[in-house]
């Protein structure tokens, strides 16, 4: 074990209902519980079977009875650190939640720091980093989706794939070692025809991998999406239908200047984060209310646009401006009041609107709408691996290392096309090696490791 010390925290948020669980994890934890408890039964936890349940009471030293619990005792290392694992589950409320685990304290424990319990499962080696993270989006995960996607990279999706990734360079490493220490194995052809193109497919594969990150970002945190049009073209009318169909979650953050709304709408467990959306409450506009330059802005920060226009009034002069604006992002255009008349020609259409899907919807009748969710839905998941729970990079941490691993990889395959000896790409594929074991965390600094486990909340 790496640790000396024994640490305790209650794990369950504080307050909520009537039970609470306190958690102790360390080389002394039996020892320690055993001084504060006292089993129906008699027992000693000490004589106590791994994995199993006792029943008691936690007595403080001078006798008094503090809380009736359960004691799930868990031996190391078949436990999430690792190490000899105590669970106490308490069913007294805070105050003797806590009253006990200040006596845990007093027996020998140290209160244990924010996120300490999983840093010491990936400092024993039980969860790698992904793993960690992953844990990290459990907690804060908004939809089941993005729950989905963190429990699939717990599960080591990732972790796996990488492994199989570092598995075929060090099967390059090791060939081309072979070839530099016995050079009279070597035969008349260069053996860099053996691999070449094993590596190609391995670049590939990373750049596959790479695709996969904004994915994982926008089901993790929302697909930010930018509702434009001129005035009076329907977007009001279109944000309320959506949202009141979709039960969305509209919450008021308070202690900012202006009172803004946030927005969610959730499409099938994507979360679509509605942009700029002062005034949702009051379905007032969001264009209109927040300027030209917010909605500007609002576009550039955008992943996904919906442009409005009105299918009966035609394109006029400042439609034509906004489609200038939106022309370089991905962008769904929404024809709207399609109950009324026609007055969009197919020249129009062609001429126009080519870089984008055309949805034609009625906010007044809820026509339409369906589709709507449908080609938002299918810009997020199109060929993505997060929806199949596959391997997906979900943090900028990982895209980085990921970059990285690409870019020595991209130089062994020039250099093997320059036809440079085989030594000359042992550097790279050994950082490709390197910058690929980051993602998991393999010879991760201390500080980074510090640094991420503080953000977890106690307990944890
Ligand atoms: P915004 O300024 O873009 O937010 O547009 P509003 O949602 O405020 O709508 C402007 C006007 O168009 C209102 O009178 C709406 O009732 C009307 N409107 C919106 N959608 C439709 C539609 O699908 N069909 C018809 N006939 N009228 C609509
Ligand atoms: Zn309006």
């Amino acid at each position: 074990m790496l640790f000396e010390d024994t640490i305790a925290a209650i794990s369950t948020p504080i307050g909520v209902g009537g039970i609470g669980i306190i958690r102790v994890s360390g080389k002394e934890t039996i020892e320690i519980v055993d001084k504060v408890f006292r089993a129906a039964n008699k027992k000693s936890l000490k004589k106590v079977d791994s994995h199993t349940i006792t029943y008691g009471h936690i007595v403080s030293d001078s006798g008094k009875v503090l809380d009736e619990v359960l004691i799930m005792l868990m031996k190391g290392p078949r436990t999430f650190t690792r190490e000899d694992i105590i669970e106490i589950n308490c069913h007294g409320g805070p105050v003797p939640l806590n009253a006990v685990l200040m006596e845990v304290i007093k027996a020998g424990a140290r209160m244990a720091d924010n996120g300490e319990f999983t840093k010491r499962a990936f400092l024993n080696g039980r969860i790698d980093l992904a793993q960690v993270e992953a844990i990290m989006d459990i907690i804060e995960s908004k939809t089941e989706l993005s729950l989905s996607q963190a429990v699939g990279q717990l599960e080591g999706n990732l972790s796996k794939k990488i492994k199989e990734y570092q598995d075929t360079l060090i099967q390059v490493i090791a060939r081309i070692e072979v070839s530099i220490d016995y050079p009279e194995y070597d035969d008349d052809e260069p053996i860099t025809n053996d691999f070449e193109a094993e590596l190609k497919d391995l670049l590939e594969e990373l750049r596959e991998l790479l695709r996969t990150a904004d994915t994982g970002k926008m089901i993790r945190e929302g697909v930010k999406t930018a509702i434009v049009g001129r005035p009076n073209v329907g977007k009001s009318s279109l944000l309320n239908a959506l949202l009141e169909e979709n039960k969305a979650i509209v919450t008021d953050i308070p202690g900012t200047t202006r009172d803004v709304v946030e927005a969610y709408l959730n499409i099938d467990g994507i979360p679509f984060q509605l942009l700029d959306t002062a005034g949702i409450r009051e379905t007032e506009d969001i264009v209109e209310k927040i300027g030209v330059e917010r909605s500007k802005s609002s576009i550039e920060e955008a992943d996904l646009v919906l442009m409005l226009v009105d299918s009966h009034v035609g394109l006029l002069d400042k439609d034509q401006e906004i489609l200038e604006q939106v022309k370089n992002k991905h962008v769904i255009y929404i024809f709207n009041k399609t109950d009324l008349e026609n007055n969009i020609t197919q020249e129009m259409l062609e001429t126009h609107f080519s870089n984008g899907e055309v949805i034609k919807v009625s906010a007044k009748e809820q026509s339409g709408l369906n589709e709507l969710r449908q080609a938002m839905k299918h810009f997020v998941i199109k060929g993505s691996a997060a929806v199949h729970n596959e391997a997906t990079i979900s943090n900028q941490r990982q895209k980085q290392s990921l970059i990285n691993a690409i870019k020595s990889l991209e130089k062994v395959i020039d250099a093997i096309e320059l036809g440079l000896p085989e030594d000359c790409l042992a550097i790279d594929l050994h950082d490709a090696f390197g910058h690929l074991g980051m993602i998991v965390g393999e010879s991760l600094k201390e500080e980074i490791i510090n640094q991420l486990f503080s953000r977890f909340c106690l307990g944890k």
